[in-house]
């Protein structure tokens, strides 16, 4: 096993590895897996496959500076639609209590009270008032 162990740290010496887009190319392989396993359709069979070769193609890659833009392209997507959902999420969690509204003037989500009716609200990040009305 250690002889293994060896082998392998010797064979992915400048190789570029695993990064946060190879984590999200597993967890959407995991899933065309599953969904597949409900259709099994050839054109997500045949996509599976471009996934497949896609991860193993990056993390055995010497292209390190290539990778490593493509990772940083990913997370430029990838950052604000975790932003988003997990604003989404809280949305949901605080719907009885908490209304979230975006400023107009910088666009920015606030998070105000559940209080029925027509209010004045100030925005703490660019100090500007605008009217909201919250219906229920
Ligand atoms: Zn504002």
């Amino acid at each position: 096993m250690e002889k293994f162990k060896n082998k392998l740290t010797q064979f992915m010496y400048g190789r570029y590895g695993t990064d946060q887009l190879y984590n999200a190319l597993i967890v959407a392989y995991f899933i065309l897996i599953v969904v597949n396993a409900f259709i099994s359709s050839a054109i997500i069979s045949i996509f599976m496959a471009a996934v497949l070769i896609w991860i193993i193609f990056r993390t055995l890659s010497r292209n390190i500076y290539k990778r490593r833009m493509e990772n940083e392209k990913f997370m430029k997507i990838w950052k604000p639609a975790r932003a988003k959902g997990s604003l989404e999420i809280r949305r949901i969690k605080e719907i009885k209590t908490h209304r979230f509204r975006k400023c107009p003037h910088c666009k920015k989500v606030l998070r105000l009270p559940r209080t029925r009716g027509k209010h004045t609200v100030k925005c703490p990040c660019c100090n500007k008032e605008f009217e909201m009305r919250i219906l229920g």
